[in-house]
């Protein structure tokens, strides 16, 4: 039974690793709002937290649809992402690089879930789980939305922010736009 020989057990584990991903990401949310200086950032991951907290149900009801305990399992990967989003908040950043650092840190976060829920969903489909797959498409989503809205704010202004207190001579990269909003200091595309 702890062995995982098939793939359903294999998706269980999955399940289980990123159920304790959810759990440990509770946690070090608060910790990012906290050290946000930009007020539409400190929204952004206080309001992904209660999305999170909403993921952590939506899990637990995964578990229950396949009559599996609900159980954690010790996910090392976001651990280590966590641990190195700890480190930033101790650097010496002005505001506005920090805000960009933290967004980096997070954008780890949401893609490392995009990645697993991306695995589960497509796994609980191979394997005719509808139920499991339409709960866990939902959360999916909500990460990719997340992150998006990390990029949109990193693009947004922040980004400049911190290049230009980083190379005040050289201005915005975007000659005369200075504009703190809008696409314009979008280089990413
Ligand atoms: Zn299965
Ligand atoms: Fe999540
Ligand atoms: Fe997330």
């Amino acid at each position: 039974m702890a062995e995982a020989t098939t793939l359903h057990d294999a998706f269980i584990d999955e399940l289980r690793d990123t159920y304790d991903a959810e759990r440990q990401l509770t946690k070090a949310l608060p910790k990012l709002a906290k050290a946000a200086s930009s007020p539409d950032l400190r929204k952004a991951f206080e309001s992904h937290l209660e999305e999170t907290k909403v993921q952590i149900e939506r899990l637990e009801s995964v578990f229950q649809g396949l009559d599996e305990k609900v159980r954690g399992k010790h996910c090392d990967g976001i651990a280590g992402i966590i641990e190195e989003g700890s480190a930033i908040l101790k650097e010496d950043f002005d505001d506005t690089t920090m805000d960009a650092c933290l967004i980096a840190a997070g954008q780890r976060a949401e893609h490392y879930e995009i990645a697993a829920y991306g695995t589960l969903v497509a796994w609980a489909r191979a394997m005719g789980h509808d139920d499991a797959a339409e709960k866990l498409q939902e959360t999916l989503e909500e990460e990719k939305a997340a992150d998006e809205k990390l990029s949109a704010l990193a693009e947004g202004g922040i980004n400049q922010g911190a290049a230009d207190t980083a190379h005040p001579a050289a201005g915005s990269r975007n000659g005369a736009s200075k504009t703190k909003n809008g696409k314009a200091g979008a280089s990413r595309r």
